[in-house]
């Protein structure tokens, strides 16, 4: 049997090695445009920024290596440029010297990733893209030459990391992003902390603008400004690379990604797909989705090998589970966010939590956000997201872990975590967001959420708010009248009449002052994640 297999590094390399050590009798090919194969391009930008200092540390292996190990033909600025699904073959052309050649194959698999988004705006040909080694040369390259400032257009996971990167390396830089926000699969409440850490290390952050011009050392904006930009990049998201699937008559679905079933077969016999290349399927409504990550890309590339040596597993649907790093902050999210399922008109229940990396006592805490969205008929958690400086990534992990389980909000209360004060709470955050969501389920519980507040009040309710004098007088909702929780037993029959929402810093307090006021026979709500939550959303700054 002889295996094809177009572009050589997440996913096609996982399914050259996982074919090896299924079929040693297989042929197997790998053809890749660029230079190298089997590189870690998602430690391109760190490398960048010098924090990975040797270049070789991101070649993972080298067609020599692997060639050694897993006798495989492996065949680097080689680009496929024709696919003939009749003849069952591709037509190569060698970069190095311009000859095309034809390779025959039994299988064919196509993992050649995605391309960056180069929009058609005047200058554009300036702007960098970080896509492989190749890229990063030319990017360190360009930074050698006197060069103080940058622009970076798009504030996704490579614009972010990008940015902190060229920060590093001592640049002035402007990031542009053209929504009101980076980090599109945040909540708005949830990426202000990673909006404030941008600035605070002097990021000159644009939200809310394009760049309409690129000229030679600054970037026009769509309000007539301009920034200085000795180096510009682009970093405006990508597009599934499937010219060749096109061309070949290979069916492609939702933004130009290639169409495969649960076995990664394409719609033409004996070819098949994975990676960034293809459309994947929303665990939660099978809807057809794009999810450029390298963890689908490396278990689709196994999973292909498997199918293609007689085993039957099926691909598994995404749930898009991601995480950046920015200037020390994690932001991490898993699922669908709130901003979706508004959309969508799905009901949803949101829970937001700032509880410490660690037990609190222990040096060293931090206080992160967590947010968790939850089907309210079902108890089926719908999404998480997280924002802190330690314990975010183990967090969200355990929630996507608990999604693909099928464990419920409610039954995150039960979960026994590792626990030393070091490493956790013995009520650890995971299970602090359990009790949240179990309290509400049996209605021992009613929150109101930062962006309902305003409709609240102007329904007749009071903002009650049960922190100390000393911390209502550092800030405060406005509006807000003060009842610290320790004196609500004696005052409660003090309160403005008619319904009441309890806030507090983060929702905790809040949650025993409702639970105090409920009982005392007041109508009261808990104000969720508190002033914290209230402080970091749209609603502060209207
Ligand atoms: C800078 C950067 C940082 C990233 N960081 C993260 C991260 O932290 N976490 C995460 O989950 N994901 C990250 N990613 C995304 C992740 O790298 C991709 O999801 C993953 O590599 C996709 O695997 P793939 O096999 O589909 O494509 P790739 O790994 O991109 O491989 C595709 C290869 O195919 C080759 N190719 C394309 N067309 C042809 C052709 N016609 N002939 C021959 N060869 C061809 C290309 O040259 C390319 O080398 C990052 C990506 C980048 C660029």
């Amino acid at each position: 049997m002889k295996i094809v297999i177009v572009g050589g590094v997440a996913g096609g390399m996982s399914a050259a090695t996982r074919l090896r050590r299924l079929r040693e009798d297989a042929e197997i090919v790998v053809l890749e445009r660029s230079g190298h194969v089997s590189f870690a391009n998602c430690g391109l930008p760190y490398h960048v920024g010098g924090v990975i200092e040797d270049r070789e540390d991101l070649l993972l292996q080298t067609p020599e290596s692997l060639t050694a190990r897993f006798a495989l033909d492996v065949r680097v600025a080689n680009e496929v440029v024709g696919i003939d699904p009749a003849a069952q073959t591709v037509e190569i052309r060698e970069l190095a010297t311009g000859r095309t050649y034809t390779e025959k194959y039994d299988e064919l698999i196509l993992s050649p990733g995605a391309r960056p988004v180069r929009p058609p705006i005047p200058g554009i040909e300036r702007a960098l893209t970080l896509r492989d080694i190749e890229d990063t040369d030319r990017m360190i390259d360009a930074l050698a030459h006197g060069v103080s400032t940058a622009t970076i257009i798009g504030g996704g996971f490579i614009g972010l990391e990008l940015t902190e990167n060229l920060v590093k390396r001592g640049l002035k830089v402007t990031l542009i992003e053209a929504t009101d926000q980076v980090m599109g699969p945040l909540d708005p409440e949830m990426v202000e902390p990673v909006q404030r850490r941008i600035r605070k290390h002097g990021v000159n952050l644009v939200l809310g603008r394009s760049v309409v011009e690129i000229g030679s050392d600054t970037v026009t904006l769509d309000d007539g400004t301009s920034v200085p930009a000795d180096i510009v990049v682009a970093s405006i998201g990508v597009r599934p690379e499937s010219t060749l699937a096109v061309a070949a008559g290979l069916e492609v679905g939702a933004g130009g990604g290639i169409v495969v079933d649960d076995h990664m077969r394409t719609s033409v016999p004996h070819i098949f797909a994975v990676g960034d290349a293809v459309v994947k399927h929303d665990a939660d409504d099978d809807s057809d989705v794009l999810v450029p990550l390298a963890n689908t890309a490396n278990r689709q590339g196994r999973l292909v090998a498997d199918v293609i040596a007689g085993h039957r597993d099926a691909d598994r649907p995404v749930r898009a589970t991601a995480i950046v790093g920015v200037f020390g902050l994690m932001a991490a999210t898993t699922g669908w966010n709130e901003k979706r399922l508004r959309r969508s008109g799905r009901p949803y229940r949101a829970i937001h939590t700032h509880p410490g990396s660690h037990a609190g006592y222990y040096p060293g805490a931090h206080t992160m956000s967590l947010k968790l969205l939850v089907d309210p008929d079902t108890d089926v958690i719908l999404g998480a997201q997280g924002v802190g400086a330690d314990g975010v990534d183990k967090r969200i992990d355990v929630i996507a872990t608990a999604m693909a389980g099928g464990i419920t909000a409610s039954e995150l209360a039960e979960l026994e975590l590792a626990y030393a004060p070091q490493f956790g709470s013995a009520k650890d955050p995971i299970n602090m967001l359990g009790f949240i969501a179990e309290n509400l389920r049996e209605g021992l519980l009613c929150t109101v959420q930062w962006s309902e507040l305003a409709d609240v009040v102007a329904a007749g309710a009071t903002v009650v708010d049960v922190r100390t004098p000393e911390e209502f007088a550092k800030g405060a909702i406005p509006g807000s009248v003060n009842f610290p929780i320790d004196e609500l037993r004696e005052r409660h029959s003090d309160l403005p009449a008619g319904p009441l929402v309890v806030t507090c810093a983060v929702g905790q307090r809040g949650n025993t002052a409702t639970r105090l006021l409920a009982q005392l026979g007041h109508e009261v709500s808990n104000l969720d994640g508190g002033y914290r939550t209230w402080s970091d959303s749209p609603a502060a700054r209207a």
